[in-house]
């Protein structure tokens, strides 16, 4: 069985010190370059979707923590409040939706900017017991792709449709299998907030983005302040966990006092959605490692290409060719300690979906001959080519590494 664990310190990805803390991993270089092109990627659907993203701090006062209720309900998941002075404490934050509900609140909102989906991939903190903690799959220190859609009652339907549309596309990019949904409803004997009709409306409402997709209800398993759907994923060992989530709240608008102008002119109350597209970067790759074992399509690889000079006379073309590659926007190494052959076994142990052969003939030729990280060999080809090929499906975030025509 595969453990990201190990296959993320034999990969160089990132490392847990326990000078440094448990729960709090260290992203190296390989891994950070794997995530800076997932967060590139989600940033851009995003913002293809109308997505507005921001920063917000990851600690605030401890007021903002009280009113949006999140130091009732979860302090014990909570780190303890910083003293700073008399009437000055500050928290690590458990969630972005306080800072984002700021962001609404920035300025009196008409109806004609609803949905108003404010994103951000941003730290949050767990306080998670040291005994529960592995890897990246359970952390202290989270880094959430978040956003909050601020919408009228009446969009919520299209808007659920719309995120959905947009979880499926990240899952087919990242590789990830989905499992089906599990949709969390009102259960008898509990305390919702908002009225029983609006309670109605919004399950309806979820209940028909599914659009008749296989799905799990769960009632009583919605939280207190609205319904959700969770959109569950298998890893190779079979196991089921939520990665991406849509969660509506009745509750926060009303905490936050959160209004905008309707078009009669009345200030009515938005609904907010909390979604998450891939969750949490630490989990997201958790997953990620696990069902690649590792081998990442090329468009997030951490390095796409090495390239391989047969002997010193060949380096000069190598890292002629690496700097090509740079400025058509891969991510190259070139490697010449070693055997030719030690140094190919080494770039597939590694990963690496390219690695690129240059003798002396293809030198002479300004060609190189490409090795697939899963075995196979293709023809020496022009270097323009060969760098055209890998572009191509870096681009479109194939899952193979040969272009699909
Ligand atoms: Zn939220």
């Amino acid at each position: 069985m595969i453990d990201h664990r190990r296959l993320g310190r034999e990969l160089e990805l990132c490392v847990s010190d326990p000078l440094a803390g448990a729960g709090l991993p260290i992203w190296l270089p390989a891994g950070a370059a794997a995530r800076h092109a997932v967060e590139e990627y989600v940033r851009e659907l995003e913002r293809r979707a109308g997505y507005r993203h921001v920063y917000s701090p990851p600690l605030g006062r401890r007021e903002l923590f009280e009113l949006s209720g999140h130091l009732g309900h979860f302090a014990d998941d909570m780190f303890p409040p910083m003293r700073l002075s008399a009437d000055d404490e500050f928290v690590l934050r458990p969630a972005l939706c306080p800072h984002h509900a700021l962001v609404f609140r920035a300025r009196g909102r008409s109806y004609r900017e609803l949905p108003l989906r404010v994103a951000e991939i941003g730290g949050m903190y767990r306080a998670e017991r040291s005994g529960v903690l592995g890897g990246l799959s359970r952390v202290r220190a989270i880094s959430l792709n978040d956003a909050h859609n601020f919408c009228a009652l009446e969009q919520v339907g299209d808007e659920v449709r719309e995120i959905l549309r947009l979880i499926r596309e990240a899952h087919a990019a990242l590789g990830i299998r989905p499992a089906g949904f599990r949709l969390s409803l009102r259960g008898p004997g509990e305390r919702y907030v908002g009225d029983d009709a609006q309670w109605a409306r919004a399950e309806e409402l979820l209940r028909d983005a599914l659009d008749g997709a296989d799905h799990v209800e769960g009632p009583g398993e919605a939280a207190f302040y609205g319904p959700k759907i969770d959109i569950q994923v298998v890893d190779p060992a079979g196991r089921e966990s939520t990665i991406s989530t849509i969660q509506l709240d009745f509750d926060k608008p009303e905490r936050f006092d959160l209004s905008y102008t309707d078009a009669d002119g009345r200030r009515k109350r938005p609904v907010m959605v909390h979604r998450s597209l891939v969750g949490s970067m630490e989990r997201l790759f958790a997953y990620l490692i696990e069902e690649h074992a590792g081998a990442f399509p090329a468009w997030y690889a951490p390095v796409q290409l090495v390239l391989l000079p047969v002997d010193d006379g060949q380096a000069d073309a190598a890292f002629e060719l690496a700097r090509r590659a740079e400025a058509a926007g891969l991510r190259v190494e070139v490697e010449r300690a070693g055997s030719l052959g030690a140094r190919i076994r080494d770039a597939a142990r590694r990963r690496v979906p390219y690695a690129g052969v240059v003798g002396p003939r293809e030198a002479a030729a300004g060609a190189v001959s490409l090795r697939l990280r899963d075995g196979r060999a293709l023809d020496p080809r022009p270097a323009a080519d060969a760098l055209a090929l890998i572009a191509r499906v870096v681009a479109t975030r194939s899952p193979t590494l040969l272009p699909e025509s």
